[in-house]
């Protein structure tokens, strides 16, 4: 079992974090992008999760100057889970120190706190695992994860030496995307890796859903946090909304603390069938 994920000063990891897909994408709007970000880390978010691929950097850049604003703010370092992820073809063992060098730059940071494998690639498995195990010892990262994992791809993960070091699995997990309920969830629950559900609010989709907002509305939510506190419902599993709105951002905070009464998940049942079968794991 993978203890509890914390930061470095030692604080439990907040259920909710803060995406940043779509951010950085653009320099005219990289000062907007920064006060997002800086917004959401002075409203109390804590977990940030970003990727080399976004923006081809350009939010790990806005993430990292977000970062230093709120340190002005009295936000630390080490009260900050921040989360990034390197591309396939760079999970070899030349590409993979090359690649988080360059993140950490971006970021201005020492050290990553969890670096993911995007998504599987042709690199050997053995081989990425023994290059993060390599970071992990030089300090330039805490934990290590994957992403878009299917339950076969764990297994394989499980079966190279040091892989059940792996910390977390980040999949497409929501009320609109269901499948990893089936097999996937129990099993990363029943090894004690963490999953983040990416596109918690099937990119915007569900906080328009007119059922889902009828159902919400008696229960003084709006049909986001309905949505972010059904994928949260779950020890082990916690949700990444992007969120570049301040309203948005406050919005979905509050989401974490809301406790589903079984009659809400039925109901929710009902409107978001669960699978019945095992269906491949889908990606955005
Ligand atoms: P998402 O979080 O489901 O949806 C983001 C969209 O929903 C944005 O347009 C946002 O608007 C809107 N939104 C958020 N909260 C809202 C609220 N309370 N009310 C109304 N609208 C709201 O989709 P996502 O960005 O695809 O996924 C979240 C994060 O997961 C990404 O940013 C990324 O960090 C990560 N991700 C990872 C992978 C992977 O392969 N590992 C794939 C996809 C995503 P505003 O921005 O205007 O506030």
């Amino acid at each position: 079992m993978t203890p509890p994920l914390t930061t470095i000063d030692g604080q439990p990891l907040q259920r909710l974090g803060l995406g940043t897909w779509r951010l950085g994408e653009s320099a005219p709007d990289e000062d907007r992008d920064v006060a997002a970000v800086h917004t959401a880390l002075c409203l109390g978010y804590r977990v940030i999760d970003t990727a080399e691929m976004y923006g081809e950097g350009g939010a790990e850049r806005v993430v990292g100057r977000a970062l230093r604003q709120a340190a002005a703010d009295g936000v630390r370092r080490e009260q900050v889970y921040v989360v990034s992820k390197f591309y396939p073809h760079h999970a070899g063992a030349d590409a993979l120190p090359r690649a988080c060098q360059r993140s950490l730059e971006r970021l201005g940071l020492q050290q990553i706190d969890l670096y993911l494998l995007h998504w599987r690639g042709d690199v050997p498995l053995a081989e990425t695992v023994h290059g993060l195990r390599a970071l992990q010892r030089r300090g330039s990262i805490r934990h290590w994860g994957v992403s878009n994992f299917d339950v076969g791809d764990m297994e394989e993960l499980y079966a190279v030496p040091g892989g059940a070091g792996c910390a977390a699995n980040q999949i497409y997990c929501s009320l609109g995307e269901r499948g990893p309920e089936h097999a996937l969830l129990p099993w990363l629950a029943g090894r004690g890796v963490l999953t983040m559900a990416y596109s918690p609010v099937d990119q915007g989709a569900l906080t328009g859903h007119a059922e889902l907002a009828a159902l919400a509305r008696p229960l003084g939510l709006t049909p986001a946090q309905l949505a972010l506190a059904w994928v949260m419902r779950n020890d082990g599993v916690m949700a990444i909304p992007k969120a570049s709105r301040e309203v948005h951002q406050r919005e979905n905070l509050q989401a974490a603390a809301v406790r589903l009464d079984a009659g809400t998940c039925q109901a929710l049942d009902r409107l978001f069938p669960p699978p019945r079968r095992k269906t491949p794991l889908a990606m955005l």
